[in-house]
């Protein structure tokens, strides 16, 4: 598939549009129009309905170690500036970024990949930047052209190992800019803090600094000890939040993929330290299968676990569920969901003062004078078992979720093109969103098929009972093929068509989207066919 059509499709048809864009827009900001805001919605409802409300907490689901109860919050974008000094954030949610003096292009020092070449007795590191959608024949080319060679001797370019982030070179006097005609134009790697940094009350001086949250999580962490105590949860369970987040990324790009702003689907579930590994194990199977449930293809799916040495010594694992975007190189794979084992980190954290992740114990991080560098909140975060008696500090496993590269997701794997005949019988190239009726934005657009004979009456009778329950369409203007292909396009599932029959007999056709199929039902019965289809 190619993304061009797509980012076109979800233009033309009202998916999204670029922020702001009468002014030019503004690099890694979206708004979702008419039909994204129902899809994102309806995938954020899909998720609070399978992991929260929908839950059954009284059954013991297959895989899991036991029965456990869910619920929710909704927290402040702007929070307490201690709580992102004890989470790590202030100290260390940062990525490298490098400048290039010739060509005044910003990049992420990880995201540069390049290989080293030799030709004409010089040994250079040729790189490409994130965007590059083939990285291999973009080095050749650069790499000819700094050579001033042609490209009949291509042969005669010395290749020197595999394909490398630029972070595994040391000497930038080496290296030829992803944007460069000469070497050594790229400035060190420097820190830069992912988080926005905003100002509270009038003052506005330094103390009143505050950040907007770069993850939904901490608000969880930090009312825990609320919704211990103020319902009756018992460990294990699981609170959700749905909510924005907002990282100042370097190179926001892929669309939505990765953006400035974005809402993130989160759970904190709270376990006990003994069956944290088998909450662990439960969570990146349920949430690995959610995704399939909802339409995508297994065979775009991976869920890749992260090698041990790129865990923190308290984790005992960390999986993200990663889809094959159609924007990345062949056998790339893009993060929608991190599921994380966090062990007891975050509520120590809070509590005691922020640990250092490295030592084992963990143990307070402290600064020059032997304090704590960043002071927790003292309150007791340890939960009191009433059963056994035993108090100890729950472990956490944190399956973590982006609702917009979920939806990108959908969007991608959705976007079909086919044939089908026109009002003529003629066959012609069809686009359509195979969008799994749950979170498809219209779930039945109603026609009459001509606007005369009491067609009309009854197709806006019919669409007045199902608008109750569902968001559905009505549409009486142009051929009825015209009508079908629009809906194709929004991802509507089922069409409803009002004809000369339905007059005599009271029965209507529901057209299939995907199948193309038609079938005759009681207009007395949509209601409940309807809901059947829908799931
Ligand atoms: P990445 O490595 O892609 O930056 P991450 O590992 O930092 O992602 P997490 O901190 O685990 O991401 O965030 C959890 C989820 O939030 C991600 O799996 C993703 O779905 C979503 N997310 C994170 N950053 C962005 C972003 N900039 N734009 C859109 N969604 C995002």
């Amino acid at each position: 598939m190619e993304m061009e059509k797509l980012v076109s499709l979800c233009k033309r048809r009202g998916f999204m549009f670029q922020s702001s864009e009468i002014y030019g827009g503004i690099n890694g900001f979206w708004d979702y129009g008419p039909l994204g805001v129902e899809l994102k919605r309806n995938i954020k409802d899909a998720w609070w309905r399978d992991m929260v409300t929908g839950h059954d907490d009284l059954a013991q689901l297959p895989g899991a170690p036991a029965a456990y109860e869910m619920t929710g919050l909704d927290c402040t974008i702007i929070m307490h500036p201690q709580v992102w000094k004890c989470s790590g954030h202030y100290d260390l949610f940062h990525d490298y970024m490098v400048d290039c003096r010739e060509s005044k292009k910003r990049y992420r020092h990880d995201q540069i990949q390049g290989r080293w070449v030799e030709a004409k007795g010089k040994k250079i590191f040729a790189t490409a930047g994130s965007d590059s959608e083939s990285p291999e024949a973009d080095l050749e080319r650069q790499a000819l052209k700094f050579f001033g060679m042609r490209s009949k001797n291509a042969d005669e370019l010395k290749w020197d190992g595999p394909l490398v982030s630029l972070t595994t070179v040391d000497d930038f006097e080496q290296v030829l800019g992803p944007d460069a005609k000469s070497l050594g134009s790229l400035t060190p790697p420097r820190e830069f803090n992912l988080m926005f940094k905003t100002t509270i009350g009038a003052l506005g001086g330094d103390s009143d600094a505050a950040f907007l949250r770069p993850e939904t999580a901490q608000g969880i962490f930090v009312n825990f000890k609320n919704v211990v105590d103020s319902s009756r949860v018992r460990v294990p369970f699981g609170i959700a939040q749905v909510g924005k987040s907002f990282r100042n990324e370097i190179t926001p790009r892929n669309f939505t993929f990765r953006s400035r702003e974005f809402e993130q689907m989160e759970i904190e579930f709270f376990c006990h330290p003994d069956s944290s590994q088998d909450w662990y194990t439960y969570w990146r199977q349920r949430r690995f299968q959610w995704y399939q449930d909802m339409g995508l293809d297994k065979g775009k799916l991976i869920l890749r676990e992260h090698h041990p040495e790129e865990l923190a010594h308290y984790s005992i694992g960390t999986a993200d569920i990663e889809y094959a975007f159609p924007f990345l190189p062949e056998g790339e794979y893009g993060e929608l969901e991190g599921i994380a084992h966090r062990g007891d980190f975050d509520l120590r954290s809070h509590m005691e003062g922020k640990l250092d992740p490295n030592t084992n114990p963990m143990t307070v991080e402290l600064n020059e004078e032997g304090k704590p560098k960043h002071r927790g909140s003292g309150k007791d975060l340890s939960y009191r078992d009433d059963l056994s008696g035993e108090r100890f500090v729950p472990h956490v496993v944190e399956p973590s979720a982006g609702a917009d590269r979920a939806m990108l997701a959908f969007l991608c794997e959705a976007f079909t093109e086919d044939e089908a005949p026109d009002d003529k019988g003629k066959m012609q190239t069809r686009t359509l969103m195979k969008l799994h009726p749950r979170i498809a934005p219209i779930k039945a657009a109603i026609f009459p098929l001509v606007k005369k004979d009491g067609m009309p009456e009854m197709a806006q009778d019919i669409y007045r009972t199902l608008k109750k329950e569902w968001n559905v369409f009505y549409d009486e203007k142009g051929a009825v093929g015209r009508r079908y292909r629009r809906q194709d396009e929004a991802g509507t599932p089922f069409c409803i068509t009002v004809d000369g029959d339905s007059m005599q007999d009271q029965t209507v056709t529901i057209r299939h989207r995907d199948t193309l199929d038609q079938w005759r039902v009681k207009a007395d019965d949509l209601s409940d066919e309807l809901r059947k289809l829908i799931g």
